[in-house]
């Protein structure tokens, strides 16, 4: 007999351990109840990963699990916030229970990682989806918003770009790397690292941020408009890994790095005469973090070559484009 609703609710989400003092009353009622720390902010946010748009029909579950999570609490960690709970909307094509094993011993497992209790949901039947609402936790006067860069700021990343836009060219059949390059790049693609500590040790020091789940390119132009300014960043310095490096070596292409998403990293600004500062700061958290450009009063955003030219950008993923 395939298992009911209450079955897969009970048996693979309500019965997880992990308790935050926050809440009051977790999974089991028509809705959860949240006693959040007086002066804190609540930071809110809702991220859906749909099967065949957001990740390959062939992923592997426990993938889905990790990174349908890590998506949504790397929306937390651009927002500076501290990871409280999580809701989770499934629906599912049905009921298989190893795929339901697999799913939530990895979203559990990076669940645990971040102290994050799963409070609630949905359980549906229908086209693989997966929406999880991310609750985080900011004190009332702190915040990090795409507002606030000003002309004179330095525009930073954090980690390496481009590794998950090589993963899915691969994935395509439109690039061969070597086993072990495929690897990285594949688990980069699917096992994102939500950069919580960095967000949360920028709340006082940045002047905007965002995380890249769209291409650097689209992110960080909506930290521009939201600032209403502009910018110039140098491609020789995105941080890349090796196999990007090899990769640029043999096709010359700094457009991944640039436009590709779902790499997870945060870009952020900081005023100039800071910068010692947050290169001590994540030196400290073990977070690599590169200086790629300025901020400007000149709206847009220009990206120069090595020579100095400036070169064409590809827009971000859009889904009605
Ligand atoms: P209702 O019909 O009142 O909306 P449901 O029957 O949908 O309640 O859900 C019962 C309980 O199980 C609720 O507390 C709900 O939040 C929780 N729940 C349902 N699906 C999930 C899920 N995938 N993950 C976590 N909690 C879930
Ligand atoms: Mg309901």
């Amino acid at each position: 007999m395939p298992l009911s609703e209450f079955e897969v609710i009970n048996r693979f989400f309500a019965s997880h351990g992990l308790r935050r003092p926050e809440v009051t009353l977790g999974i089991g009622d028509d809705a959860a109840l949240l006693t959040p720390p007086s002066g804190q902010q609540l930071a809110v946010s809702t991220d859906t990963l749909i099967a065949g748009v957001h990740f390959p029909h062939e992923t592997p579950a426990g993938d889905i699990g990790y990174k349908s999570l890590a998506a949504s609490l790397s929306d937390l960690a651009a927002m500076g916030a501290e990871p409280l709970a999580v809701t989770l909307a499934l629906t599912l094509p049905e009921a298989n229970e190893s795929w339901l094993a697999e799913f939530t011993e990895q979203f559990f497992l990076l669940a645990d990682s971040f102290n994050v209790q799963l409070i609630g949901g949905d359980t549906t039947r229908g086209a693989l989806s997966i929406t999880v609402q991310a609750l985080g936790l900011l004190p009332g006067d702190q915040g990090l918003t795409r507002a606030g860069a000003q002309a004179g700021d330095l525009v930073y990343v954090t980690g390496e770009l481009g590794d998950a836009g090589l993963a899915l060219l691969v994935l395509q059949d439109e690039l061969r790397l070597p086993v072990k390059d495929k690897a990285q790049v594949i688990k980069r693609l699917n096992r994102p690292t939500p950069r919580i500590k960095a967000g949360i040790a920028l709340r006082n020091i940045a002047s905007a941020a965002i995380d890249i789940s769209d291409g650097l390119v689209a992110d960080l132009s909506h930290i521009l408009k939201a600032s209403d300014v502009g910018a110039t960043l140098q491609a020789g310095k995105l941080p890349v890994s090796d196999v990007y490096r090899c990769y640029f070596d043999v096709a010359g292409d700094w457009s991944v790095a640039l436009s590709a998403g779902d790499d997870f990293e945060l870009c952020f600004t900081v005023s100039e005469k800071r910068q010692g500062e947050i290169e001590r700061i994540m030196n400290g958290l073990e977070v690599r973090c590169s200086w790629i450009g300025m901020i400007e009063q000149r709206h847009g955003l220009r990206v120069l070559d090595d020579q100095g030219r400036e070169m064409h950008t590809g827009s971000g993923y859009d889904h009605f484009r």
